[in-house]
């Protein structure tokens, strides 16, 4: 597409949140006679002057479009989409995003560009229409759109630090004399920033040269943690000397190991294997020689053959047999047959398969089907959900195919996936920043656990939903959307009812599996009976030990980290809180401190009470930390394993602790609801839940819905693939109807229920909320200018404002928190009204004397 014509569509689709435009009386006239003059010029005075100017989003949250001037010699080059070399504010550079060509002079002076950065575009215009539409529906700039998008390797600026590639295996003398220059200054300064660059070159533009730099791997970003660079490796078996030179002395090695016959055999398998591959992997030769270790290491002692460790990509480079994927199941078969059939008339459809139903095979074989066609596909899960598991079970069938794009990566690897979508890479399996990537012929997206809370961006800006966001990208690709899940929002599943979705579900299990039986335990019984032991029932105690003994695993979920949520006095009921934030602190055994789990505060434990000066000070409630505690006394021999956020914080201890209960390392895994997303697990015979009142007691109006998708999430992990599985649910008020729902399994009881419950206090799916948090570090100020925030958007919006009101927790990391919710009926009109009048507010409170250090945040769809 020409420059022009790119220029041309995206000229006037489109319009920034805030809007910044006004018509004054007048400028009418004034605007034509000024066109009228420059047009006369132009007519008769040729200059050498720019008349090429480039609209371009900065990386940042300034509110509108900056343009700048394009000299002479880059007009040929200068397109929408490519990366400029700007100059903002006096003394700071930018990597800005061309947004539009203009061929006409804006009515003020402008600055000239520095540099065109790339060739071509780094996006298409569907990406700069996605990134439109993310601004304007989230309420947020598209500079701060563009510094979600990109990875970091593409947003260059002032402070930027680079350092060398620890990737760079060329020889320094080789490079260009500008690169050599900074790579010898790096040897020495070990790291610089942009601005030290420029100094050190002593030229004006430098971005050209630094994406090269980046791209050939010379140079890499500061912020790229060591540990995100160490390679990957496989170990693999390979001859040792004399042999490899001379494989005429093999015999002489069949000689040496003709007493031990599997070694021989081993030999045999690997000389095999070696004849068709460039290497052989360990796992392989254990496969096909069907040997283990000891026979390998044996034949390395007689100095046959040697394991080396084999440095291989982090991304992408699949090397083992790619496989058939399964037969498919009958009930497989008719799903998929009635999504393409929905298909046909709808763009979104919600799959509802129980846990363990095989939604994933469903997925693959759409895949297939739409790579046979040549067309890209995006597979969307919460992060956390990204484990190896699903990974490789894509890969098996997939292999090369598939790109994984998520948080662990480093820059360079983002970026080489960046590169690769944009030609074309068929599959992109990632979190919901792999939403921005630029794919150019989207046509399948399938969003995988869509009730998941965490495909929400809660902080900073754009606080967008993954899910929402994707159905609108598929929009503009004309791509189809299948959500799956086990237990639907209710949002979707709304949608599914008033026919805008269709709707596809699986109700048995794969391989004719039981679901677990789920049993509800009396809290309030068993304590007034004096049966407890600690936090649990004898019937969870019994039930675990009966499910050891069978040789399965138990999985316990609590859902919340530490030892004990509060620490207190219990003579004057004192309780230690943040000193940041209104919030207690949890008491961690292991490290023995106190922490805040909203800034990350630590402290000692005190000696005695600091308001009345006893020393009776106890914990209340409990963590993770403290049930793991707690099991070891009540069963010392089983091994128990923890995760939550304390327990995967290091890199790779996630797939550590997975891979420990998978292969029977562990029989008792304590967890968060990290427990509860992606995981199959074959040998669970038991999970228990130690408190379901914590989940229903959240105050949120989703709090119902959140505790009946955990509970049956965790609940399905029970029972897989082995024979039917049980589940104890520890509740003290078990008579809350969703309780009964998760007995029964009852999605449809429970979603009739809760959707009358949303029509009557105006929630969504009917109502949409906005949820508008202002911050100050001073209280007084903070309600001051809550109160007249508040007027202004009251005086327009009536009743469809909710506060002011302090937030459940009113204090975090030392900003007093004020929340207003509006609430507003589906009219979009209304909703386009409400948020512009959302940005005006926030212009007449920041211009008001002494207000102007408040922080909005703005959340659109909260959850
Ligand atoms: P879901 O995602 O719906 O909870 P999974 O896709 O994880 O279910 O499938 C549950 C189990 O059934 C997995 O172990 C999977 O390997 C197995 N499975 C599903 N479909 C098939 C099939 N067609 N053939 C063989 N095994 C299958
Ligand atoms: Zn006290
Ligand atoms: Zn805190």
């Amino acid at each position: 597409m020409s420059t022009k014509q790119n220029a041309q569509q995206y000229k006037q689709s489109y319009t920034f949140y805030p809007k910044q435009t006004s018509l004054v009386a007048g400028s009418f006239l004034s605007f034509d006679s000024q066109n009228n003059l420059r047009h006369k010029m132009s007519e008769l005075h040729p200059t050498a002057q720019a008349n090429t100017y480039v609209t371009v989003i900065l990386p940042m949250a300034v509110p509108k479009p900056y343009t700048y001037a394009v000299p002479e010699e880059w007009v040929s080059k200068v397109q929408v989409g490519v990366r400029v070399e700007v100059q903002f504010g006096p003394k700071r550079q930018y990597a800005a995003l061309v947004l539009d060509v203009l061929t006409e002079a804006p009515g003020h002076k402008t600055k000239a560009i520095l540099s065109i950065i790339d060739d071509t575009p780094i996006i298409w215009a569907e990406q700069l229409r996605f990134w439109q539409w993310v601004g304007q529906y989230y309420c947020c700039t598209l500079g701060e759109v563009m510094h979600a998008a990109l990875p970091a390797n593409l947003k260059l600026a002032s402070e930027t630090t680079i350092t060398l590639s620890p990737l760079f295996d060329g020889d320094i003398m080789d490079l260009e004399d500008k690169e050599y220059l900074i790579a010898e200054a790096l040897t020495i300064q070990h790291e610089l920033t942009l601005e030290q660059v420029r100094d050190i070159l002593g030229i004006k533009t430098i971005y050209p040269l630094i994406r090269d730099m980046l791209d050939k791997r010379i140079i890499y970003l500061k912020e790229d943690l060591k540990e995100k660079f160490k390679a990957k490796t496989v170990a693999c078996v390979r001859l040792r000397e004399p042999y490899v030179s001379h494989p005429e002395n093999l015999q002489d090695a069949f000689d040496k190991l003709s007493r031990a016959t599997r070694q021989v055999e081993a030999l045999m398998a690997y000389l095999q294997l070696a004849r068709g591959q460039e290497f052989v992997r360990r796992d392989e030769l254990y496969k096909m020689a069907k040997v283990d270790a000891s026979v390998i290491s044996a034949m390395e002692k007689k100095e046959i053959l040697e394991v080396y460790e084999r440095e291989v990509s982090r991304i992408g480079g699949y090397e083992d047999e790619i496989v058939e994927a399964d037969a498919l199941s009958e009930q497989q078969v008719r799903s998929i047959a009635e999504i393409q059939g929905h298909f046909e008339e709808k763009n979104v459809v919600l799959l509802q398969g129980v846990t363990g139903s095989g939604k994933t095979r469903v997925y693959i074989e759409l895949i297939r089907e739409a790579m046979k066609r040549g067309e890209q596909i995006l597979y969307l899960l919460p992060e956390i959900a990204l484990t190896t598991q699903i990974i490789d079970r894509l890969k098996r069938v997939f292999g090369d195919q598939v790109d994984v794009y998520h948080s662990r990566l480093n820059n360079n690897e983002r970026v080489e996936i960046w590169n690769r979508t944009k030609e074309g890479k068929a599959l992109i399996l990632g979190a919901r920043s792999a939403l921005f990537l630029p794919f150019r012929n989207l046509k399948l997206v399938i969003v995988d656990e869509e009730h998941d809370p965490s495909f929400k961006q809660q902080d900073p800006n754009p606080r967008y939903q993954g899910r929402d966001a994707a159905i609108y990208l598929a929009q503009l690709f004309g791509a189809k959307v299948l959500l799956g899940t086990a237990t639907p929002s209710i949002e979707s599943f709304y949608n599914t009812q008033v026919g805008k979705y269709g709707l596809v579900s699986m109700t048995e299990r794969f391989g004719g599996l039981e679901l677990p039986e789920v049993e509800i335990v009396d809290l309030k019984k068993a304590q007034k009976a004096g049966t407890m032991q600690s936090h649990f029932t004898v019937d969870l105690i019994n039930a675990m030990r009966g499910t050891l003994e069978k040789g399965e695993q138990v999985i316990l979920f609590q859902n919340r980290r530490g030892y004990a949520p509060i620490y207190k006095c219990s003579t004057c009921n004192w309780t230690c809180e943040c000193i940041h934030c209104d919030v207690s602190l949890t008491y961690h055994k292991g490290q023995n401190n106190l922490k805040c789990h909203y800034c990350g505060y630590q402290t000692q434990l005190p000696k005695e009470c600091p308001a009345c000066g006893s020393k009776q000070l106890i914990v209340q409630g409990f963590g993770t930390e403290k049930i793991e505690d707690e099991l070891k006394i009540f069963m010392p021999d089983a091994k128990i394993g923890r995760m939550d956020l304390d327990t995967v914080r290091s890199k790779n201890a996630h797939a550590k602790i997975i891979n420990d209960f998978e292969e029977g390392r562990l029989n008792v895994l304590v967890g968060t609801q990290m427990v509860t997303k992606g995981l199959d697990f074959e040998k669970v015979g038991l999970v228990g839940i130690l408190s379901a009142d914590q989940l229903l007691q959240f105050p949120d109006f989703r709090a119902g819905e959140r505790a009946f998708q955990l509970m049956l999430q965790v609940a399905g992990r029970a029972g897989r693939k082995h024979k039917r599985g049980k589940v104890i649910i520890q509740v003290q008020n078990v008579a809350n109807p969703v309780i009964k729902e998760v007995l029964n399994n009852d999605f449809r009881a429970f979603y009739a229920r809760e959707i009358m419950e949303r029509q009557e206090f105006f929630y969504p799916p009917f109502y949409r909320l906005i949820r508008i948090t202002l911050k100050h570090k001073k209280p007084e100020v903070i309600n001051a200018a809550a109160q007249k925030y508040g007027n202004f958007l009251r005086s327009k919006l009536g009743d469809r404002l909710r506060g002011p009101a302090v937030p459940y927790v009113g204090r975090v990391r030392s900003y007093f928190l004020i929340d207003f919710l509006i609430k507003l009926e589906r009219n979009p009109k209304l909703i386009g009204v409400t948020k512009d009048l959302i940005a005006e507010a926030e212009h007449f409170l920041l211009n008001e004397e002494g207000y102007s250090s408040i922080k909005i945040a703005v959340d659109v769809d909260p959850m």
